[in-house]
């Protein structure tokens, strides 16, 4: 039995504390207009229909814009709370499948949410720095040239790295199929 035949955990989630959150982690500084990045922003109501998104007027360029203008989450029919409860169950490493069963949804709607917030996430995340030790996967010695350097010199050229980059990307390819599938 899924567990969202016992409790409904999307409804008992505060629509107030997702719109906050969503606040807190998009402009943790303080708001700032999407349009020219300025902080002169004053509130200007809310949503009509979602009590608990906040409407901004920017007193620079006068554009007004929401909470959600120009995130992954804007224009979608689902509610914030979905959304939040979808990446709480992604952080879980749950598949689309058991996404879709917790939150009674169809698989290929999550799939299409999963891909839009690893792609609004992945667009956040500031470039990798390497410290420490390090370890590295996937990793191919050339052997069998013994006493023929001009040949292996050969082959780690544009030939070698081509078909090391081919591998690379189907290892990554099998690991995030492995991650998204059931
Ligand atoms: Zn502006």
């Amino acid at each position: 039995m899924a567990a969202s035949d016992l409790i409904n955990l999307s409804g008992l989630m505060d629509d107030a504390k997702c719109f906050a959150f969503v606040r807190q982690h998009r402009w943790p500084e303080g708001v700032r207009c999407p349009a020219c990045d300025s902080s002169s922003v004053i509130r200007d109501g809310c949503d009509d229909t979602q009590p608990h998104r906040q409407r901004y007027r920017c007193k620079a360029c006068a554009s007004r814009f929401d909470d959600l203008t120009g995130t992954v989450l804007a224009g979608h029919h689902q509610p914030l709370r979905v959304w939040v409860l979808c990446l709480y169950f992604m952080g879980l490493n749950l598949s689309n499948r058991q996404i879709a069963l917790e939150l009674g949804l169809d698989a290929s709607d999550v799939q299409i949410m999963t891909e839009q917030l690893r792609r609004g996430l992945v667009a956040k995340t500031p470039a990798v720095e390497l410290t420490g030790e390090v370890e590295i996967d996937e990793v191919y010695v050339v052997a069998g040239h013994k006493g023929q350097p001009a040949a292996v010199a050969k082959r780690g050229g544009s030939d070698g790295g081509a078909s090391w980059q081919a591998r690379r990307a189907v290892a990554r390819w099998r690991r995030t199929n492995h991650r998204s599938s059931a």
